[in-house]
């Protein structure tokens, strides 16, 4: 059995263009890529590529399908083989994806129960109140605090440690979670500490990691989850819930700088924009957009001019 997730991720970090185009020279023409059908003789192209659905069909002689289909058909290749062929494309390795997937299960568990319990700190807890007046301030409403389960994690360095330690949690298993640190004794330490925390979801929702924005003057203003087996920053975007989805309905997307201008245009009803992971954008990150739109937006702008222009 092959992981779903491991499905989407090979096609996350494909374009179907670019490997179709290795077989059928293609020609973009509307909204599509169009050749001629490599699966039945024709003179003028009916075989075309709707690049956003990232699925192929043919008007002449009505073969269709995704990219998995289509390699499976040019390479004569049955479907294990042909993922296994894509996944050689794109570096990954299939046998070390199968033997992951009870150990990213347990990982995405952990992150959804962390964010979970963040998520109550920020919205109830009193050692949360500085961070519920920082979002005020900024004009975050409850509801896209609760939407994009935004969350608090405490100054202390321990509790999270001791805490998941408690519900048996291996030891091992955390410290490679991307959560902690060591300190200088060796102890486990909270990677996020007095900060207001950012869920990052993958194209599949799942929370994969966290970005973290310092309330006290402790460290960088924004920290994130380093790379884990499971979190790759440079294929991985901020955004709303779903956004992926909405950027493919509508077709476009705005592309800005920080958290809290992804936060900004929501709340002004712009619902389709997304931010890099604290870094530059990257060619990853780029290509994940193009898959779902071509037409996008780069919005610079300071954020708190952001915020006054929606107000
Ligand atoms: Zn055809």
């Amino acid at each position: 059995m092959i992981p779903d997730h491991t499905l989407t991720e090979i096609t996350d970090r494909l374009d179907m263009v670019d490997v179709v185009s290795g077989y059928v020279p293609l020609k973009k023409r509307g909204n599509r890529y169009w050749g001629l059908c490599p699966f039945h003789t024709e003179k003028t192209p009916s075989f075309s590529i709707t690049p956003d659905k990232s699925v192929f069909y043919c008007f002449g002689c009505h073969k269709g399908g995704s990219l998995y289909t289509f390699i499976m058909e040019m390479e004569k290749l049955d479907f294990v083989e042909a993922v296994r062929f894509l996944a050689r494309l794109v570096g990954i390795e299939l046998e070390l994806e199968q033997r992951d997937s009870s150990r990213r299960d347990a990982y995405l568990e952990l992150y959804r129960r962390v964010s979970g319990s963040l998520h109550f700190l920020l919205s109830s807890h009193a050692r949360a109140a500085a961070a519920r007046n920082y979002l005020m301030s900024r004009g975050v409403s409850q509801d896209t605090l609760n939407l994009f389960q935004l969350g608090y994690a405490p100054a202390d360095g321990r509790w999270l440690f001791d805490f998941l330690s408690e519900k048996s949690y291996s030891r091992e298993f955390l410290l490679e979670s991307g959560l902690f640190l060591k300190d200088r004794k060796g102890s486990p330490r909270t990677l996020f500490r007095d900060r207001v925390i950012f869920p990052i979801r993958n194209s599949r929702q799942e929370i994969i990691a966290f970005g973290g924005r310092c309330l006290s003057d402790y460290g960088p203003k924004y920290l994130n989850t380093p790379e884990t087996p499971f979190f790759r920053k440079g294929e991985n975007l901020f955004g709303p819930p779903g956004v992926l989805k909405r950027i493919r309905e509508t077709n476009s997307f705005i592309l800005v700088e920080g958290y809290m201008d992804v936060l900004a245009l929501y709340q002004g009803g712009i619902d389709n924009c997304v931010a890099p992971l604290g870094t530059a954008v990257s060619v990853g990150q780029l290509k994940l957009l193009k898959r779902y739109s071509e037409n996008g937006i780069l919005l610079p702008v300071e954020d708190h001019r952001l915020w006054s222009f929606l107000d």
